[in-house]
């Protein structure tokens, strides 16, 4: 059982903070959509026995392709693969792409389920990150894809801007409520080395984001949506009951996955991870049989299996499961984690429940900083 993810890497225009591979130009979305469908056709041979139980299109922003692309993508894998009857499919798109037309095919090509990247309903909010559509594009967007039948939709939100009080926020929230979708993704405005943010950030231009404000409004984000009914079920995403994204659910499970498009990423479910060149170009070269190596791979250690599988569990709302590290990883290494984490259950920022340790309300926003602390670094 497994996933498909395809990238696909070209936007209308670059926002701010960005440092996704894409291309701010969507001349050449026909040769890299027909390089990944040849792409698809060649690993099928590599996953013969994986029935594919998600598919998702990433970016980059999918819904600049003409809506013919998806439908032809989603008919190659449904033809390739032996497909589960209920296969989540995903597409990320940008309010302003979104149209009545574009929607009814994306439905009868099969996408059932749309996220959003909204980012904020306030248009002051969106033109400081560089968002190229404002509140109402957004709210119309989520409207049309009601109307459209698309009942699983999912908001992006990013929080910690400078500049964006707690109350604008809090607006985000009730009107991503308000409009009924059943699952969001709230992110913290990082800076990126090389981004446009940084750049206008070092001139002085921009205010850098403060680390006590993105706490402050990441609890403002999880105690509202969790007062609503939403779980938060992995550091940046909250669903209402059955509604969890199954696709990103089955990368933190450490389940096989099948990357397809340029700087993609697979894994074989055991040690095995390969990614994509970062380059459209090479990558279309690369891929009709000229050019240099489109590709490379490596094969996981002990290491890193150990501390991959620390960070992702400790992001998770379940945590880390104490007896399947244990058989995978062995008993001194249960007893090395259980030591260091006594200092975090002092503080306050972890729990052993069920089984599970787990990072608390106050603990899990600095998640990433304590899963650092339990790694082999040798
Ligand atoms: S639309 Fe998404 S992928 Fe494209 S530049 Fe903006 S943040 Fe990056």
């Amino acid at each position: 059982m497994g996933g498909i993810y395809f990238h696909i890497p070209f936007c209308r225009h670059k926002c701010l903070y960005c440092n996704f591979f894409s291309v701010a130009n969507t001349s050449q979305t026909g040769r890299v959509v027909a390089a990944m469908r040849r792409e698809l056709a060649e690993r099928r041979k590599d996953w013969p026995d994986n029935d594919i139980r998600t598919v998702y299109f990433g970016g980059g922003t999918p819904s600049v392709l003409p809506a013919d692309d998806i439908a032809a993508i989603l008919e190659d894998v449904r033809s390739s693969f032996s497909t589960a009857q209920d296969m989540e499919v995903t597409l990320e798109a940008n309010p302003d792409d979104v149209s009545a037309e574009k929607v009814r095919m994306w439905r009868a090509a099969g996408v059932n389920r749309v996220s959003l990247g909204v980012q904020s309903f306030d248009t002051a909010t969106l033109a400081a990150i560089g968002r190229r559509h404002s509140g109402n594009d957004a709210l119309r967007a989520v409207d049309m894809l009601h109307c459209g039948g698309f009942e699983n939709i999912t908001l992006d939100i990013i929080y910690g801007i400078p500049g964006r009080g707690d109350e604008i926020l809090a607006d985000d929230l009730h009107k991503a409520l308000y409009s009924d979708v059943k699952h969001v993704s709230a992110y913290a405005l990082t800076v990126e080395p090389g981004t446009a943010l940084d750049v206008l950030i070092r001139r002085g231009k921009m205010s850098a984001p403060d680390d006590g404000d993105a706490a402050r409004q990441f609890l403002l984000v999880k105690d509202t949506l969790e007062t609503a009914g939403m779980e938060h079920y992995e550091i940046s995403n909250f669903a209402f009951p059955g509604f969890r994204s199954r696709h990103n659910s089955a990368y933190w499970q450490g389940k096989p996955y099948l990357g397809i498009g340029p700087s993609a990423h697979s894994f074989d479910g055991k040690r095995e991870r390969r990614w994509n060149t970062a380059s459209a170009g090479g990558y279309v070269t690369g891929i009709g049989g000229g050019g240099g190596p489109w590709w490379e791979s490596e094969e996981l250690s002990e290491k890193d299996r150990h501390n991959e599988m620390i960070m992702t569990a400790l992001r998770t709302c379940e945590g880390l499961p104490t007896d399947v590290f244990a058989d995978r990883f062995g008993g001194d290494a249960l007893s090395r984690l259980m030591k260091t984490a006594e200092k975090y259950i002092g503080y306050g920022t972890a729990e052993i429940k069920d089984g599970h340790l787990r990072l608390t309300r106050t603990g899990l926003f600095f998640a990433d900083g304590i899963a650092a602390d339990f790694f082999y670094t040798d």
